[in-house]
């Protein structure tokens, strides 16, 4: 679930919640109570993504290597 994060305009704190992306329009209650808040744009971590691209690209296979360096494949 993503995370938003809001800031309070009645005591200044910001703090963040975590709600589906279609209520992330909906209005944002503060700890402290306060419901004057406004959400700001800030990284929008979606789960998993992250995690994703960080391997070593693994030898192409089935060739001896070189061969696009070598001319033979066009
Ligand atoms: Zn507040």
């Amino acid at each position: 679930m993503p995370r938003y994060e809001y800031r309070c305009r009645s005591c200044g704190d910001t703090f963040e919640l975590s709600r589906p992306m279609a209520e992330s329009a909906d209005p944002a209650v503060c700890p402290d109570g306060h419901a004057d808040t406004v959400k700001l744009l800030s990284t929008v971590a979606v789960g998993g993504t992250a995690a994703r691209g960080a391997a070593a690209p693994a030898a192409p296979s089935g060739g001896g290597g070189g061969c696009c360096g070598g001319g033979c494949c066009g």
